[in-house]
C-alpha cells in the first residue's frame, strides 16, 4: 500500500525538481507552489428522511496568470483541503503544458456518493453551486467533472447557476451532457489523450503500441476507455482492475465487453471466470510493456515501485506517483508520461466545449478529436525537446519545466499588483 504521501508536498516536490532546470527568484518559486485562495465550506442539506447532514466542501483557485481557474469537481470520501489544493496545482501545469488559455483549480465535497439517493446528491450539488455561485463564472472560474461526478451533475451546477443569476452562461463549467451544451467527445476525452500519449511514447522510445501488453488500474471513465483506444490500436490489454481488484488474462480481454459488464455489475472482478484473480498491486507489478494507473493519488509508492516490471507509465489518473516511486523509477529507466500531459485530453476538450458555448456553435466529434490529436502531439513534442535539451532526470521533471515556464513567464508580464 501507499507511503501515503501529501500531495501537496508531492506538488511542491515536482515543481522543486523542475525550478533547478529554470531560473526563477524564490518568491516566483512560493507563489507558484501555493493556491492564491481556497474556499472551504459546509453545506447543511436536507436528507430523503428529514435530517440535515452538513458536508464540507473546498473550492481551491491554485493560479490565475494564463486565464480562468479551470478543474473538476470530486465527490469523495476522501477528499481533504491538502488534496484539493494539490489537484488544483496540476491542473495549473496541465492547462500550461497543453498551452490551453487557462489557469488552475479544483473542488471537492467530502461523501460517498453510492451512500445516498439522487434526490439527495442533487440538493448536495445545487448547495455547492450556491456557495460556487459568486467565485465561478465563465470567465472566473470554470469547473468540470471529476472522480464520481459526470454529466448529471455538471448540469445541475449549470441550471443553478443559470437561474441564480438570472441568465444563460452555458460556459460557466464544462463536462455537461450534450442538449445541455456538452461537446461531442468530451466523455472520451481523457482516455483518448491517454491512448495518445501511450501511442506517442511508444513511438519515440522505438518501440512498437502493436501487440504491446497493457495493465490498467482502474477502470472508470479514463481507464475503461484508454483500454478501448489501446485495444483498436492493437495493443492487447491483459489486467484490469476496479477498486475490488482485478482480473489478468495474458491472451488480452475484450475491454469493451468487460466494460459493458462492469456497468451492469458493478465490478470487473467477476466478468470472467477462467481469468487469473489479482490485487491491484499485482496488478501494477505485472511484466507488461504498458502500465496505466487510471484511479486515485498514491496508488504507486517508493516501495510498489521497486517491484514494478512495466517499461512504460502512462498516467491517466492524477497524482497516481509518489515523489518516492518516482525516484526508484527513474533509477530503474521506467519512462513515465507525467499526468499533466496524458490525461490532459479531459481539460482540452473542456476547452473546446467552452469555446463552442461562448460562440454558441457545435463542432463534429472528427473535429473536437482531431483538435486533441493535433493539442497532445504539440504538447508531446514540446515535452521530449526540453527533455533532450535539460537533459532533465526524467519526463516529469522535463514537462514541469515548459509548464512552469509558461505560467511565470505569464505572471512576469502582468507585473505585481497590488
Ligand atoms: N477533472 C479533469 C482533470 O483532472 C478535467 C478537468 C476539466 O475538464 O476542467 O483534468
Amino acid at each position: 500500500m501507499s507511503d501515503d504521501a501529501n500531495p501537496f508536498e508531492s506538488l511542491g516536490t515536482q515543481i522543486d525538481e523542475a525550478a533547478q532546470y529554470l531560473d526563477l527568484d524564490e518568491d516566483v518559486l512560493t507563489r507558484l507552489k501555493n493556491p492564491e485562495r481556497v474556499l472551504e465550506t459546509n453545506l447543511s442539506v436536507e436528507m430523503d428522511d428529514g435530517s440535515i447532514e452538513v458536508f464540507r466542501a473546498y473550492r481551491s483557485q491554485f493560479n490565475g496568470d494564463r486565464g480562468p481557474y479551470k478543474g473538476g469537481i470530486r465527490y469523495h470520501p476522501g477528499v481533504n483541503r491538502d488534496e484539493v489544493k494539490a489537484l488544483s496545482g496540476w491542473m495549473v501545469y496541465k492547462c500550461s503544458i497543453v498551452d490551453i488559455p487557462y489557469g488552475g483549480g479544483k473542488g471537492g465535497i467530502v461523501i460517498d456518493p453510492s451512500d445516498y439517493s439522487e434526490v439527495e446528491l442533487e440538493r448536495v450539488t445545487r448547495a455547492f453551486a450556491k456557495e460556487l455561485r459568486p467565485f465561478i463564472g465563465e470567465d472566473k472560474d470554470i469547473p468540470a467533472p471529476d472522480v464520481n461526478t459526470g454529466q448529471r451533475e455538471m448540469n445541475w451546477i449549470k441550471d443553478t447557476y443559470e437561474k441564480l443569476e438570472n441568465t444563460t452562461a452555458p460556459g460557466v463549467i464544462t463536462g455537461k451532457a450534450i442538449e445541455s451544451g456538452g461537446s461531442e467527445g468530451r466523455v472520451e476525452a481523457t482516455g483518448r489523450s491517454t491512448m495518445l500519449a501511450s501511442r506517442e511514447v511508444f513511438d519515440y522510445l522505438g518501440k512498437d503500441i502493436e501487440g504491446a501488453t497493457v495493465a490498467v488500474q482502474g477502470f472508470g471513465n479514463a481507464g475503461s476507455i484508454a483500454a478501448a483506444l489501446l485495444d483498436d490500436l492493437g495493443a492487447t490489454i491483459v489486467a484490469v482492475s476496479d477498486s475490488r481488484g482485478g482480473i489478468y488474462n495474458p491472451d488480452g480481454f475484450d475491454v469493451r465487453d468487460v466494460k459493458s459488464f462492469k456497468a451492469e455489475q458493478g465490478a470487473v472482478g467477476d466478468y470472467d471466470d477462467t481469468a487469473e484473480q489479482l490485487t491491484n498491486d499485482e496488478l501494477l507489478t505485472l511484466d507488461v510493456d504498458l502500465l496505466i494507473p487510471a484511479a486515485l493519488e498514491n496508488a504507486i509508492d517508493k516501495s510498489l515501485a521497486e517491484d514494478v516490471r512495466a517499461d512504460v507509465i502512462v498516467e491517466a489518473a492524477n497524482g497516481p506517483l509518489t515523489p518516492r516511486a518516482d525516484t526508484v523509477l527513474t533509477e530503474k529507466e521506467v519512462h513515465v508520461v507525467p499526468d499533466i500531459l496524458a490525461n490532459a485530453g479531459g481539460v482540452t476538450v473542456s476547452y473546446f466545449e467552452w469555446v463552442q458555448n461562448r460562440q454558441r456553435f457545435h463542432w463534429t466529434e472528427e473535429r473536437v478529436n482531431d483538435e486533441l490529436e493535433r493539442i497532445i502531439v504539440a504538447a508531446f513534442d514540446d515535452l521530449t525537446t526540453t527533455f533532450e535539451e535539460t537533459a532533465a532526470p526524467n519526463l516529469r521533471t522535463a514537462a514541469y519545466v515548459v509548464a512552469i515556464e509558461r505560467v511565470a513567464n505569464a505572471y512576469k508580464q502582468s507585473g505585481n499588483w497590488p
